[in-house]
């Protein structure tokens, strides 16, 4: 797969102290990748200084685009939106609060183009201990019910085609099973180490229960996906 150009996808809520920051550390690593890009920021109904730092940002630089969500619609929704709008044929998604590191970009497209998709794997992440340690049961418990070997799902630094993104419908919380919901697009998918930083400005938008519940419901509705996907080989058509 030839990369013509990078829409980096970014959900943004309530993020006004690390977008500046984040604009430079993805602008640093694209100038030294030989790629079109657009940073499309997806503002998921910020009620703080998060849009404007955008706006501030894209009067010197047509790099960056933005989508405004009227109210707080989460991850997924700001996630989906920005896939229907991103005129990139590669997508990477990230985080908006620096805990995602770009400079391990560079590194990871080394995968691309033998595999469609290359998804980041926090191995030593810096989140507090009971988030560690509720990720590691969510990411057993998801393997084990999906048959995937995935150990870190949750790591939004991804990089992605767009094609086989946007055949992709996701709903609330599906965010999480992209390495499967992307396999059943035909996707082969590469797990790469990857940095992670502690959050140093702005709060976790997420509870360990309210995570726990939602995902074990989503992966109940995953695992009945996976099932009732359909799947066909045309031998010959007239069509
Ligand atoms: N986010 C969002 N909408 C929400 C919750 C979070 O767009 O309703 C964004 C948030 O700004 C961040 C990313 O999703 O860029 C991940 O959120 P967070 O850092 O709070 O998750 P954690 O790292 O604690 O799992
Ligand atoms: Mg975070």
């Amino acid at each position: 797969m030839t990369i013509k150009k990078i829409s980096y996808v970014i959900p943004v809520y309530n993020e006004e102290e690390n977008i500046e920051e984040l604009y430079r550390e993805i602008t640093g690593v694209s100038k030294t990748l030989p790629y079109n890009y657009e940073i499309l920021f997806v503002d998921d109904g910020s009620n703080d200084g998060s849009l404007n730092k955008i706006k501030i940002l894209l009067q010197n630089d047509k790099h960056i685009k933005y989508i405004s969500f009227a109210q707080n619609r989460g991850q997924s929704a700001a996630l989906y939106a920005g896939f229907t709008y991103a005129s990139g044929d590669t997508i990477i998604t990230m985080d908006s609060d620096l805990q995602n590191d770009p400079r391990d970009i560079p590194n990871m497209l080394k995968y691309y183009g033998e595999y469609d998709m290359v998804t980041g794997w926090r191995y030593n992440r810096k989140d507090t201990l009971s988030k560690r340690i509720a990720s590691k049961i969510g990411n057993g418990v998801r393997n084990f019910l999906t048959n995937e070997t995935i150990h870190d799902t949750g790591c939004s630094l991804k990089i992605m085609r767009a094609d086989m993104l946007k055949k992709i419908k996701i709903f609330k919380g599906l965010h999480r099973f992209l390495p499967t919901l992307m396999r059943l697009e035909g996707a082969k998918v590469k797990e790469v180490k990857v940095n992670h930083r502690q959050r140093i400005h702005g709060e976790s938008k997420y509870t360990n229960l309210k995570r726990a519940k939602e995902g074990f419901y989503d992966l109940m509705s995953v695992r009945w996906m996976i099932k009732r996907y359909i799947n066909y080989t045309i031998k010959d058509k007239n069509v």
